[in-house]
């Protein structure tokens, strides 16, 4: 027998409102081997093992070519006639952490002993062991005094000051370049290359019993970029309009549904939901819309968002429902606040994120779907139809909505099993 027990979180609501899910082959592994970053270490740690050879390199992708030759400028590899040689005496395989990628991770030291309480990566450690921040680990309490990022310290003391931190942090996202797309009707979903530049600009204290604020105090922390991918979704200035016209609070709305989404998305792709990240505004440059935004958390993507959008009718579907059938008044832990919210959860907006999502999936009925997407067969017997109104009463474009795709150069990875029917 195997007993789940639901937390607060989206997806554990989903879960229990959606049982016969769990008789599914639900898992779609997600991996993009052409990454890069993920590609480079591989290929490192391979040609250390045995020289690399033309026709080993085919097993490893189309791209690994350009990025042998790659790691030959960076002086990793070194070409010979029988193939590519790892140049160091280091291991190779140490290039790859078992703690996400990236730079050495920041140990945490006890000031007064020196003794090492623990290591967070990099990224967390802006948001988790800034100065000030109360640090737990396996049970107890410790107040960081310093974050020394030049030498990748942070120096805690033991000791519990009665409050809890919490990290606030600004995000701002870029369109570097979109590979694909889809309409529906006048929505638009979209995938792509990203540039991420979050900062972490001050912390909140409260009390650790009842929550109170206690002050919010700045921080003077590096702002850090993020090459990576996203998929977003927009609605059209005319949809928006008629949103607010009914009352909705569209960066409330935007903001809820973004979160929401992201706790879906491990229903869809083979993620957690703090390797995905997510950037909502009711009106982005970029897009000059009301967006979304769901990017993979790894430099230089790693195929999640991609699922997102391969899947996004099904997932957005999900996400709605996730929304409707909690039972809160106006939002909780269950369905649209998040444990990671860079904004302390503000706005949200319950009833927009559902008007919203409503308008977005108006018409990305299974017609609209892309190649490999099941349509919103997640929706099950409780859709509601597709809506053929269009209350916003948009622009010129047909009423069937017409859905294209534009496939990237990139080659994608997908495993045979797909999403339940
Ligand atoms: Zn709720
Ligand atoms: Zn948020």
């Amino acid at each position: 027998m195997a007993v789940l027990i639901a937390r607060d979180d989206p997806l554990d609501t989903y879960l229990v409102h959606h049982p016969e899910i769990l008789r599914h082959p639900v898992e779609a592994t997600v991996l993009d081997p052409d990454n890069p970053y993920v590609l480079a270490p591989h290929l490192c740690a391979a040609a250390a093992e045995l020289p690399l050879t033309e026709a080993d390199l085919a097993l490893f992708g189309a791209g690994a070519a350009v990025v042998a030759e790659d790691l030959c400028r960076r002086s990793l590899l070194r070409r010979r006639p029988s193939g590519w040689y790892w140049t160091r005496r280091a291991r190779a395989a140490r290039m790859t952490s078992l703690r996400g990628t990236g730079a050495e991770p920041v140990k945490i030291v006890e000031e007064t002993t020196g003794r090492l309480v623990g290591t967070v990566d990099e990224p967390s450690a802006h948001v988790l062991a800034h100065d000030g921040a109360t640090y737990l680990h396996q049970g107890d309490t410790y107040l960081v005094s310093t974050l020394d990022l030049a030498d990748g310290v942070a120096l805690v003391g033991l000791g519990d000051p009665g409050y809890v931190t919490s990290a606030r942090q600004v995000t701002k996202i870029e369109v570097i370049g979109q590979q694909r797309q889809m309409r529906w009707d006048e929505a638009q979903v979209c995938f792509g290359d990203v540039q991420v530049t979050r900062q972490v600009t001050s912390f909140v204290r409260r009390r650790a019993d009842t929550g109170r604020p206690l002050g919010e105090v700045p921080l003077d922390l590096p702002p850090r970029t993020l090459r990576t991918r996203a998929m977003w979704w927009t609605v059209s200035a005319a949809q928006a309009a008629w949103l607010a016209g009914s009352g909705v609070d569209l960066p409330g709305a935007a903001h809820a549904a973004e979160h929401a989404s992201i706790g879906l998305l491990p229903l869809f792709a083979t993620c957690d939901r703090w390797d995905i990240g997510g950037v909502s505004t009711d009106l982005h440059p970029a897009t000059g819309r009301l967006t979304v935004f769901v990017y993979d958390g790894h430099e230089g993507g790693a195929g999640f968002a991609e699922r997102g959008f391969d899947a996004a009718a099904a997932w957005l579907a999900a996400t709605r429902q996730a929304i409707a059938s909690c039972e809160c008044e106006a939002g909780c832990p269950s369905c649209i606040q998040s444990p990671k919210c860079g904004n302390g959860n503000m706005p949200l907006s319950k009833s927009g994120a559902l008007a919203l999502l409503d308008t977005v999936l108006a018409a990305s009925g299974p017609r609209a779907a892309g190649p490999g997407e099941k349509g919103a067969a997640l929706a099950g017997g409780e859709s509601e139809g597709r809506r053929t109104v269009r209350p916003w009463g948009g622009g010129a474009e047909p009423a069937s909505s017409k859905a294209y795709l534009e496939s990237g150069p990139r080659t994608h990875f997908r495993t045979s099993k797909d999403l339940p029917q």
